[in-house]
């Protein structure tokens, strides 16, 4: 059978079973494979790049479950146990705690963190300073923003060093490994381009979003967003927090606030009907959404025409 089909067909199964209460069984019956390096990725935009660059020569399961949201994703004792008998684990310290604890205790040897292939941005506060004025009373920042994926740049940077790290655990295919992180790093540049041409020319560049997940896509194509919440999605915003959102999405004269697919958009929904507003979907792509035949790239582009269409780009 084809395994790399595989990790899909059996997690819409996993899920239908999920929906019945009946405990899932294993999707990852490639892992009895041999042949093959046994990869378990944390999240989605991992476990893209570890498909794309490990090819044929990987089983790659995903911790986290098509539709839902993974920052707070909790592992039962079987998932456990596939972080303890991977070969290779792919993942970022400090995006999802209880990842990060059963690294640490089961795989610290054999674990690929992506954060530290390049130095985390620093996070700004939900919002952005307006010259001349002082900051914006809010939630306070500083933490290190783990959402690197969203510079397709980073996220080749990741690929290269991940080929190297499958080269070392599979090394007659490390060429092979390399060859299809350069091919990845190809189209990954490419997307990289189009949003630079895309973004060029806009009437606006402020974004509204629903928690600050695209630090690392406005320092790169210059855009500015003020987020609902901060860097996890899960926190409730204030009244206050509110307030302040709708006057800077006013005072931008923002046309949409953005919400995403995985978290409630009722929050955006409120800001928008406050100021006038529309709401859309940018996705942070921390997972895809359980009806998207998509991919990184894919989303990636929608994402782009979604700024293109609000931003009054030309
Ligand atoms: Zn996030
Ligand atoms: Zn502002």
């Amino acid at each position: 059978m084809n395994i790399r089909s595989a990790p899909r067909a059996l997690a819409a199964a996993t899920a239908l079973l999920a929906l019945g209460g009946v405990a899932a069984c294993s999707p990852d019956g490639a892992d009895a494979d041999p042949q093959r390096v046994d990869v378990v990725a944390a999240f989605y935009p991992l476990q893209f790049l570890a498909e794309r660059i490990g090819g044929d020569a990987v089983a790659v399961s995903n911790l986290a479950k098509p539709g839902a949201e993974p920052h707070d994703l909790e592992l039962n004792p079987r998932q456990v146990g596939q972080v303890s008998e991977a070969e290779l684990v792919v993942y970022l310290k400090g995006f999802q705690p209880n990842v990060d604890e059963a690294v640490d205790q089961n795989a610290a040897d054999r674990a690929f963190d992506v954060a530290t292939v390049q130095p985390l941005l620093t996070a700004a506060a939900g919002g952005h300073e307006h010259e001349g004025e002082a900051g914006h009373a809010e939630e306070p920042g500083g933490g290190l923003d783990p959402h690197l994926w969203l510079d397709p740049t980073r996220l080749a940077t990741v690929g290269d060093q991940l080929a190297e790290r499958l080269g070392r655990a599979d090394p007659e295919r490390a060429t092979d490994y390399t060859a299809r992180a350069r091919a990845l790093r190809g189209e990954l540049e490419k997307l990289d381009a189009e949003f630079a041409a895309g973004l060029k020319t806009c009437q606006r560049r402020e974004i509204v979003v629903s928690h600050t997940a695209f630090g690392y896509l406005t320092e790169r194509y210059q855009l500015e967003q003020v987020g609902i919440t901060g860097l996890t999605p899960d926190t409730e915003p204030s009244p206050q927090r509110l307030a302040e959102v709708a006057a800077e999405a006013r005072e931008h004269r923002a046309t949409t606030i953005f919400f995403e697919t995985l978290v409630s958009p009722k929050v955006a929904e409120t800001i928008a009907a406050e100021v006038g507003a529309k709401t859309a979907v940018l996705d942070p792509i921390e997972g895809l959404s359980t009806d998207s035949g998509g991919d990184y790239l894919s989303v990636m582009r929608t994402n782009l025409q979604t700024l293109r269409t609000a931003l009054s780009c030309s």
